[in-house]
């Protein structure tokens, strides 16, 4: 792990300016409009050193961007594991104890333990709980297309569609080691009007991750009325007017660590479709990690390789 060298493009922005905020949470603020509408989040560092996040979140404060309904929250999750951010070693800020972003469970947020990230999520578990739309912002280990993760229920995907960027739209069911922020609450309830999408933009430390963030963000508040397309524009990126048609991929499982030495028989980065069904990609100690159908697609295969945590996922193109 510690042998590959990443190129560092993106800077951490100075969030100090944002840490009193107006909630009485630090690094949360949020703007209320007379109008009345739905709350919407943007929410950045779930991952402390997914700074493509912060970067696109700066960017809204920078530009004083408000919204003309309802309610609009911008925050910063992780930022315990943020700022131990160090660009000479990008890879161990993603978080202080745990990963935050699988906390997201009552029992878990309810329960006895205690860690960083679990005190933060307790502390961010009430604003959360107000939000009727989230954006998680994220990004990944490889440089692949950037993912919309809608997560399995049709309210994200249609969302997602109707956001229209990226052009990949993942839908799956989030990782064995816990559920996410994006699938707490109402966001995971089909009754619940709630929605929740999590993008991951891109490699974590390449600029196109922060175009491609701040794009999905923009299209995001446009889509939910939150802001005008006038309003924005001067932010926007590549994608900012793009309409890629756009694919969906439904996860069917996700291949979770079960011993003590896992490796992939390829250095797989992510989105690579293998042909044959049968076909190994991986020996979990012994077992042998074989594809379950034809033409099956390798979804963030992970570098951390480690026993419990979900080394990558499965899926395939259904349109
Ligand atoms: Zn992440």
């Amino acid at each position: 792990m510690s042998d590959i060298k990443y190129n560092v493009e993106l800077a951490p922005p100075d969030i100090s300016a944002y840490r009193a905020g107006n909630t009485g949470v630090d690094y949360v603020t949020t703007f209320t409009a007379s109008e009345p509408g739905p709350h919407v989040a943007v929410l950045g560092l779930t991952h402390g050193n997914e700074i493509c996040g912060a970067i696109t979140i700066d960017k809204l404060f920078r530009a004083n961007i408000r919204p003309r309904r309802g309610k609009l929250t911008l925050g910063f999750n992780n930022v315990a594991a943020f700022l131990e951010f160090d660009a000479r070693y990008p890879i161990a800020s993603r978080y202080i104890d745990e990963d935050f972003n699988r906390l997201w469970a009552p029992a878990t947020l309810d329960g006895p333990r205690s860690s960083a990230e679990l005190q933060r999520a307790r502390v961010m578990r009430p604003i959360v709980d107000s939000v009727d739309y989230l954006l998680d912002l994220h990004s990944m280990q490889h440089a692949t297309a950037p993912l919309m993760l809608a997560g399995l229920l049709e309210k994200s995907r249609a969302l997602a569609r109707q956001l229209g960027i990226p052009e990949l739209i993942m839908c799956d069911a989030g990782h064995a080691a816990g559920p996410r922020m994006r699938d707490y609450g109402g966001f995971g309830d089909p009754a619940s009007p709630k929605t929740a999408l999590l993008i991951e933009a891109g490699q974590h430390w390449e600029k196109r991750a922060s175009e491609v963030a701040t794009d999905v963000t923009l299209r995001f508040l446009m889509t939910l009325g939150t802001v005008l397309r006038d309003d924005v524009a001067a932010l926007g990126g590549p994608d900012f007017d793009a309409h890629p048609p756009q694919k969906v991929i439904e996860v069917t499982e996700a291949v979770t660590i079960t011993g003590n030495r896992f490796e992939f028989v390829e250095p797989y980065i992510g989105l690579e479709v293998i042909a044959k069904r049968g076909s190994v990609i991986g020996r979990d100690g012994d077992i042998e990690i074989r594809t379950p159908y034809d033409n099956c697609v390798l979804i963030m295969p992970s570098r951390r390789l480690v026993r419990g945590q979900t080394a990558v996922r499965l899926g395939r193109y259904v349109g």
